[in-house]
């Protein structure tokens, strides 16, 4: 759907107008100039902000106004997308419960108004007036912060500390929904090598530099790609590495993602056990072993559950599991399945990913391959897992949205109460400095006094990687040096 907006607004307003489009149509593009579905603003502003919007919709004229009392530019893209939610929400009949929202990271919003001094009603009261988030919405994001704060109590005080997250770039094949670094294993096995070269360069480099400005390290998340897709020889070393030259002392938590179950052996298993890792991620995203081979996956629904049982018979007492809303064919049917699997696997944490079309996966080069759900079957199927969660006991704990979702939904993390992921939170609510070692690893980097983030990433392919990762390294420690101690 094409829509216009005149020359002089274009370039200041064009990327926020088309986001507020987009939750209404996948397929929503704003030019500048004039055409049949136009958009006119009018911005008045003194010592507060009034704006007019004019919208021509299939033929439909809108006007609706907004008021706020301050006068600067937040205020001023507050008063808009709500002209611009009241019009297309009248026009299309989809109401949007994230109100005018269109950010990854809503809980962060409700974090900055309870940290300045608000209770959760004068929270819930600020973002229904400004952002015409809705209650249900409100309700859930007071609950995962309580949440949050009872997982880590000193969220807030954390700034000075750091996290780690290690990529590993490889898996077995690369699934079809994937933007991940994550090269097939058996092609690119003889990598690998030279890949861990590089890593343990940067994780001693890094680990010295914390250990000399005394840094501690709150968490540590091994993520890529699969981590277990490397040989358990070579999991030990990496292992090795980061017990010899971090200091562990503070580190609250560390998870190693073994996302695919074809990675999981008993070999790999008994190395977490030398090293007391029991937190570990097995993503199921269906049971429906169709869904599994369309989506390129590699592995059979039996795989799962028997690598599952496996896992736990190593002692692995904290795992989570993805599970993924809108898969290629699927129905509610599917999802009930899939539900029903979970709960019979009883898992400590699950993660429920919405479907979303990123820009470079397979599947959304071959969009018509893949048919998925109609919005409203993606919303209902949504509401089974938070019914589910809720009957089993799994209490929300993250929130983060994407772009291209279906349905312009959420993707939450649940888990039984007090087996949170502190890493999840950390991220999410960009509390404190995660600094990224290995492939495609991004850094993001939060000045711990002013909370300016600069985020920094690795080369993503490994022979990109291996020819220069001790420049990433030397520069990622120059800019951690700003950070902290300067
Ligand atoms: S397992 Fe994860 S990282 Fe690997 S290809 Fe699939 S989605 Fe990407």
């Amino acid at each position: 759907m094409k829509f216009y907006l005149k020359h002089e607004q274009f370039d200041k307003l064009q990327l926020y107008i088309k986001n507020i489009l987009n939750l209404y149509y996948e397929d929503a593009y704003l030019f500048e100039g004039e055409g049949a579905n136009f958009i006119d603003i009018n911005i008045e502003s003194n010592e507060d902000m009034t704006v007019t919007t004019t919208m021509t919709v299939d033929g439909q004229v809108y006007t609706q106004t907004a008021n706020r009392d301050e006068n600067d530019k937040r205020a001023m893209k507050q008063a808009l997308g709500e002209t611009l939610i009241e019009i297309l929400t009248a026009h299309t009949g989809i109401s949007q419960s994230w109100g005018t929202l269109t950010g990854i990271r809503p809980l962060k919003l409700y974090h900055k108004y309870k940290n300045a001094g608000h209770s959760d009603e004068e929270t819930k009261a600020i973002l229904k007036r400004d952002y015409l988030i809705h209650d249900e919405k409100l309700d859930l994001m007071e609950q995962i912060v309580k949440t949050q704060l009872k997982a880590i109590p000193d969220l807030h005080e954390l700034q000075q500390e750091v996290s780690i997250y290690i990529g590993i770039p490889f898996c077995p094949t690369k699934c079809a929904y994937c933007t991940f670094p994550a090269y097939a294993i058996q092609v690119h096995k003889n990598d690998v090598p030279e890949f861990l070269v590089g890593l343990l360069y940067e994780i001693e480099h890094i680990a010295q530099f914390l250990t000399i400005h005394n840094i501690k390290v709150t968490s540590i998340y091994f993520g890529g790609g699969t981590p277990t897709s490397i040989t358990a020889d070579d999991l030990k070393l990496l292992l090795e590495a980061v017990y010899h030259h971090f200091d562990m002392t503070h580190v609250r938590e560390i998870t190693v993602e073994a996302g695919r179950p074809d990675t999981i052996d008993q070999d790999t298993l008994n190395v977490l056990n030398e090293f007391n890792i029991d937190r570990i991620s097995i993503n199921p995203q269906s049971f429906t072993d169709e869904t599994l081979k369309a989506i390129g996956r590699h592995h059979s629904v039996q795989e799962t559950i028997d690598k599952f049982k496996m896992s736990r018979a190593h002692n692995m007492n904290n795992i989570n599991m993805d599970l993924i809303i809108g898969l290629p064919n699927e129905t509610r049917n599917e999802v009930m399945h899939s539900l029903e699997e979970t709960k019979q696997l009883n898992p400590e944490s699950l993660t429920v990913h919405t479907l979303s079309f990123k820009t470079a996966s397979e599947m959304t080069r071959n969009k018509s391959k893949y048919p998925v759900a109609a919005r409203d079957e993606i919303i209902y199927m949504m509401n089974l897992t938070k019914q589910f969660a809720k009957e089993n006991d799994y209490i929300p704990y993250y929130l983060y949205r994407q772009k291209n979702i279906l349905g312009n939904l959420e993707n939450i993390g649940y888990s039984k109460q007090g087996e949170a992921s502190l890493y999840n939170i950390l991220i999410m609510e960009e509390v404190q400095t995660i600094i990224g070692l290995g492939c495609g690893a991004s850094s993001k980097l939060i000045h711990p006094k002013t909370r300016k983030i600069e985020n920094y990433l690795n080369p993503k392919d490994p022979k990109s990687y291996n020819k220069t990762y001790k420049d990433y390294t030397h520069q990622k420690i120059k800019k951690l040096q700003l950070l902290y101690t300067t």
